[in-house]
């Protein structure tokens, strides 16, 4: 995928999905994806490693999820794997101080990698198996926590509030949309409340995803 092919799509996509980003995005994009690819070759860390597809279903499905994330100054992506959505959005929004957690190394080694050849200012990557203390784990509470492909809807609502600073909000990207009265049982069961939900196309595939926000009831 050449740099203009790369740019372009990068641009449309953004588009279509109602998201800007600054000019120097697309470059610093374009080093993670050498950088995830050029790793992916020696230690498995996505199976998805066709530049468009690295581009539509990591790059660009992450920043869909920037309107969840405006305004925060500190974000916890819980299970990042190789960074998604973290990195992106940390590319994106250069303010937003990020802290990525996974709990195999060689994804955290990969996320420290990515931090230091980006040169990226409040980011940094913890290898640490998140279980609801983040007291003990040593992982830092955060306005805006989110996670992707992570836990079911009722697992991750019964784990996040406690990496939340009062006040935050908590971030479900889910594959299946989920009704509702759905969202809203899972929030209520956790003393939690549905603070939006929308649904949402990757611009070129087509594949439906979904996002919700909770906060404190
Ligand atoms: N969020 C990334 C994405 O969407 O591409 C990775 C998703 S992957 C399916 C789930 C990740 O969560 C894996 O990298 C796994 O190591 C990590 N993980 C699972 N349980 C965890 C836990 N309790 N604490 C930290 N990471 C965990």
């Amino acid at each position: 995928m050449d740099n203009v092919r790369f740019m372009d799509q990068l641009q449309r996509g953004c588009e279509a999905l109602g998201v800007s980003v600054g000019e120097d995005v697309g470059p610093r994009l374009q080093r993670l994806m050498g950088e995830l690819l050029k790793w992916n070759a020696k230690v498995n860390l996505t199976a998805i490693t066709a530049p468009e597809e690295v581009l539509e279903k990591h790059f660009l499905d992450s920043l869909a999820v920037l309107p969840e994330v405006e305004g925060a100054t500190s974000l916890l992506d819980l299970g990042a794997g190789a960074g998604f959505p973290g990195l992106p959005l940390k590319l994106a929004r250069p303010a937003l101080a990020v802290t990525l957690v996974d709990a195999v190394g060689k994804k955290v080694g990969f996320l420290k990698a990515a931090i230091a050849v980006l040169g990226l200012k409040e980011a940094r990557g913890l290898h640490l198996r998140a279980e609801g203390g983040p007291e003990r784990e040593g992982i830092p509470r955060a306005e805006v926590l989110i996670a992707r492909a992570f836990m079911d809807l009722p697992d991750w609502l019964a784990l996040a509030p406690a990496y939340v600073q009062p006040g935050g909000r908590v971030v479900a990207m889910l594959g299946k949309a989920q009704p509702e009265s759905e969202l809203t049982a899972r929030a209520t069961e956790r003393g939690l409340r549905v603070v939006s939900s929308r649904q949402y196309r990757l611009p070129f595939s087509g594949a439906e995803r979904q996002v919700a926000v909770f906060s404190q009831a």
